[in-house]
């Protein structure tokens, strides 16, 4: 070493993202790579990646910028966004977050970086507030089972349909109705997922619903245009013809309004954004379900339950068919995995936060100032044109004007947005947000400057005269939120300790390593998040005029071009937001592409055994037969089977849908042949992208010669799982499916197809969480994110080679290396010792881990997956746990220790066990609690014991228990 300082060039290299985002550094990494027996990691990826199928040339991603860079770029871009006042409601409207929820929750990883709650004694914190949205939803919609949030207000109408089609008695009929004032880009959606089913969307006004012979029918209330009417008689007719009415509903104005529930619906849906989330250029946001008790087992989507842990006290867990397309694959009830919950959390947290009284003042003050207006454009307007179209209405008014452009044009110049879709009328809807100021300002705007009004005025008027623009008998008079929970914490204090005491209750990546299995759970980067709740991107609303969305378009465009080279497709569409909604876009791609082609008899749909449940209940939603494709006993697609399965469907072959590396966590070499027989064969190849974080920059779908692909960016793109959502599940495709990408009613998508409908409620998506897949690989660059894919490798490979020996890994490929996961197997460690995946599940927790992924895809098995952001400290830490873990078993299988009374068949222990003065077991505390040296430094105390799922769901209860039962403990 030579004396001399470093130089200022030395000093000013850049701190790359790259090592922040790599756990491992340079010498960890020197050191896993002997301890496999791989030289470097070029040659640990030439052992593991089948050489036909490596990429000829790097990404085209650039080079990794470093956090400032990517940040102050990124701001650039952003400030091309021009936020303007918006009153174009249609299910998006403004909304002040309250600052401890932005904070504590949205911004915070302890809530946004946890998993969907499948380890509930865990999860506890998150299942407590999902309860709690769940009882807003109930409510607030007046029924009686609400779920756990769907993706958006869109889907859960088209959702809405398919559950009317399961429960309607009118088996016969065909037909759904939606009625013709539902928001238009409902209708779009709804008429996409029909025209798969096979459905016939009839519209009109909603009078007319029970006109035809229905199963169901769509109505909205308050309608997209404002008007509130009493369509009880509606629903009534229809029920009275054997048809499922649902409703689709605004939140807000149920706090004021008669409930659908007491309106006689069967279903009630809506977009809970309004309380307390942002716009986001479309989301993501909570959609809110609910509907009667007795169609508990044809909902669709999540249901979190009360019941019971082993010490008998109650405890969350997720209810019914929570892992339902695990199990009933294409009969499920749909394919929603990936939620809203994150946004689901924030909206219940805002009714806490606000309780009922809280919320009826913000309700109330929105129709105030919907009172004010209209009484002055119906004062002022007579003489100049200006009409009201509905004399009921609660925050939205449609207004006809002379001249809509020129009112139009006045708007943006005055930096507002009206709603512009409608015929000689423009839209104005009012939220929490709006001021007086807005209200004059919309006089100025709709009426011209010399109105003379006077809010102060009107507002005297609207209060003498007592104003009936809600029709008295749609007045709500049954209480809301009645439970403690709503109303306890509204001082900022409380509120902050109620979130943070859920908090605690909950292991998330910012405690330790969650390697679950196919669900990928990276590092996401806090320079990644921070561009989500700037507001150039959080209030923009989903159909502002395209020119306000310069930001936004250059940022999608630029994450597009990327994700094209990385996936090495044509085309990319970023409506789909979750890997389902991808699957299902895909699919429907695929059957356009058929029918275009005079091929729509083309109907099968070939699965290998092994695929992830989401695949078959999303061909199940384009109507496509699945014809099961056997593995072999290596884990890989039986090319055989495939063979022959696919000469006996023959001309009927639509695609086929795989993994790739397979959910087995291998490479299999035969990918491309896999690809060419479902070719030869006239069929498409549809390639999940949930394993892509084995694929980024080494090869990719399009390479290896499949024809479309959804990416999770919620899992290889560093979009955090937010406790079970959002997501994002863009797709990509080859240049001949392009025609047949989602486009959108009310934005014309300009890279979709021509006349294809819309899978989502927004024209991007997701749109505001995109800016964290940006980041990411703006920060990564094509080296880094190649990189990113080489450790996620070394990183499965060196945890499958340090458990060798003690446990079996059931499937390994190439010079027995597996991909980026391998799966432990458990069963015949089961047969010797009656110790279950599930008590090993539960003791990881004992140990301070989430339990990797359980019995998918195999029975009896733990799927693990590391990812690249894992540090060898703790892999190590993961690996030492799971052999002390098996040295644990060893005692049960010698009968050393007693089959139930063991620290495996009781895990996991909590403060309650470990301070109970009866504690009579044969083994002691601290080895139930502290049972390895690295315990003692970071302790993770589940809160409850072991949930008991039968007793929960022979009991099922949604909503949150009264006072009384958790006071007798
Ligand atoms: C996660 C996953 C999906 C579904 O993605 P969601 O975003 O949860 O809808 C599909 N296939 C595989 C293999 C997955 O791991």
């Amino acid at each position: 070493m030579s004396n001399t300082s470093p130089t200022l060039a030395q000093l000013e290299q850049k701190d790359t993202f790259i090592r922040r985002h790599i756990g491992p550094g340079k010498g960890e990494i020197e050191e896993m790579l002997s301890a496999i027996g791989a030289s470097s990691l070029d040659d640990l990826i030439e052992q593991t990646v089948p050489a036909g199928i490596a990429l000829p040339e790097p990404l085209k991603c650039g080079e990794g910028a470093t956090e400032v860079e990517a940040l102050s770029e990124l701001k650039a871009v952003a400030a091309k966004n021009k936020i303007n006042r918006s009153f174009i409601g249609m299910g998006y409207y403004d909304t002040h977050v309250p600052n401890v929820i932005l904070r504590n929750v949205l911004e915070n990883p302890g809530w946004y970086t946890a998993y969907t709650p499948y380890q509930p004694e865990i999860a506890q914190g998150r299942l407590e507030a999902i309860l709690n949205f769940q009882q807003v939803t109930i409510d607030l919609t007046g029924l009686e089972l609400a779920s756990a949030s769907l993706l958006d207000e869109s889907t859960a109408a088209a959702e809405a349909m398919g559950l009317a089609k399961r429960v309607s008695k009118n088996k016969k009929a065909n037909i759904f109705f939606v009625s013709d004032d539902v928001h238009p880009q409902t209708l779009d959606v709804v008429k996409t997922r029909a025209e798969m089913f096979g459905f016939e969307i009839v519209t009109g006004p909603a009078e007319e619903a029970a006109e035809h012979d229905v199963f169901g029918a769509l109505l909205q209330y308050p309608t997209s245009t404002g008007e509130i009417k009493d369509i009880s008689d509606i629903i009534a007719a229809v029920q009275a013809k054997k048809g499922i009415v649902a409703v689709a509903a605004d939140l807000m104005s149920l706090v004021m309004l008669k409930s659908p529930g007491e309106l006689g619906a069967d279903v009630a849906l809506g977009s809970a954004q309004r309380f307390g989330v942002p716009m986001g250029y479309g989301g993501p946001h909570a959609a809110f379900f609910a509907t009667r008790e007795s169609f508990k087992r044809s909902l669709p989507g999540r249901i979190i339950g009360v019941s019971k842990d082993t010490r008998d006290r109650p405890a969350l867990r997720m209810a019914l068919q929570t892992r339902e397309q695990h199990i009933r694959r294409e009969k499920a009830n749909s394919n929603i995995c990936t939620a809203q919950v994150l946004l689901a959390n924030m909206a219940s947290f805002y009714a806490v936060y606000h309780g009922p009284q809280g919320l009826k003042t913000i309700a109330e003050r929105i129709h105030r100032f919907a009172d004010i207006l209209a009484t002055g454009l119906t004062q002022k307007g007579a003489s100049k044109g200006v009409a009201l179209k509905h004399s009921t209405y609660f925050d939205t008014l449609t207004v006809m004007v002379e001249n809509k452009e020129d009112v139009l044009a006045k708007a943006y110049a005055n930096g507002m947005n009206l709603r512009s879709d409608l015929d000689g009328a423009v839209g104005v809807s009012l939220d929490e947000t709006t001021t007086r100021e807005d209200i004059l300002a919309l006089f100025n705007v709709i009426l011209g400057d010399d109105h003379g009004l006077s809010v102060e005025d009107l507002d005297a008027e609207v209060t003498t005269q007592a104003v009936k623009s809600i029709p008295e008998e749609l007045v709500r008079t049954s209480d809301i939120l009645t439970h403690e929970v709503f109303n306890k914490y509204h001082s900022e204090t409380e509120m902050l300790r109620y979130i943070k005491s859920l908090e605690n209750k909950d292991l998330a990546l910012n405690h330790s390593m969650i390697s679950l299995g196919s669900c990928t759970m990276k590092l996401n980067a806090t320079a990644e998040m921070i561009p989500v709740t700037w507001a150039e991107f959080g209030q923009l609303h989903p159909f502002a005029p395209l020119d306000q969305a310069v930001g936004y378009q250059e940022m999608i465009a630029e994450l597009a071009e990327w994700l094209i080279d990385v996936t090495g497709y044509d085309a990319l569409s970023m409506q789909p937001n979750s890997g389902a909604q991808g699957e299902y876009a895909g699919l429907l791609a695929i059957q356009r592409y058929h029918e275009s082609r005079g091929d729509s008899h083309r109907n099968v749909c070939l699965i290998p055994s092994s695929a992830h449940g989401t695949n078959p209940a999303s061909a199940q939603m384009v109507s496509l037969k699945v014809v099961v494709v056997a593995c072999d006993s290596n884990g890989n697609v039986d090319l055989n089977d495939l063979r022959k399965k696919a000469e006996e469907v023959g001309d009927n072959l639509s695609c086929a849908m795989i993994t790739y590396p397979s959910t087995h966590g291998v490479y299999e070499e035969t990918v491309k042949e896999i690809c060419d027989i479902v070719h030869e064969h006239g069929g498409q190849v549809y390639m999940d992208g949930a394993n892509m974080n084995a694929q980024v920059g080494i090869t990719s779908p399009g390479f290896i010669g499949s024809d479309v692909s959804h990416l999770n960016l919620h899992k290889t793109f560093c979009i955090p799982h937010g406790g079970g959502g959002p997501g994002m599940g863009p797709i990509g495709v080859k240049s001949h499916l392009a025609p047949f990408l989602p486009n959108h009613t009310v934005i014309n998508v300009e890279t979709a197809g021509k006349n294809c409908g819309a899978v989502s409620g927004a024209p991007w998506g997701s749109a505001s969480i995109l800016p964290i897949s940006y980041m990411y690989i703006k920060m990564m660059g094509s080296e880094g994110l190649r990189r990113a894919t080489e450790v996620a490798i070394l990183n499965a490979n060196y945890v499958a080679k340090k458990l060798e020996g003690h446990f079996e890994i059931l499937y390994k490929g190439n010079n027995d290396r597996v991909a980026h996961e391998c799966i432990i197997d458990l069963r015949p460690l089961k047969e010797a010792s009656g110790v279950t995946e599930l008590d090993i599940a539960k003791r990881l927790n004992d140990y301070g881990f989430h339990s990797p992924t359980m019995s998918f895809p195999v029975a009896g098995t733990l799927m693990v997956e590391p990812t690249e952001s894992e540090a060898k400290y703790e892999l190590d830490r993961f690996i030492n746990a799971m052999i002390s873990i098996r040295q644990e078993i060893a005692k049960v299988e010698s009968g050393e220790w007693d089959a139930t009374d063991n620290p495996l068949h009781n895990a996991p222990h909590t403060l309650a066990d470990i301070c109970d003065s009866n504690w009579n077991r044969s083994y002691d505390r601290m080895l139930a609690a502290y049972p390895a040296p690295e315990v003692h430094r970071n302790k993770f105390w589940p809160t409850v014991n072991r949930i008991d799922d039968v007793y929960g769901d022979r009991n099922l209860i949604c909503s949150c228990p009264s006072i009384e039962s958790y006071v007798e403990e």
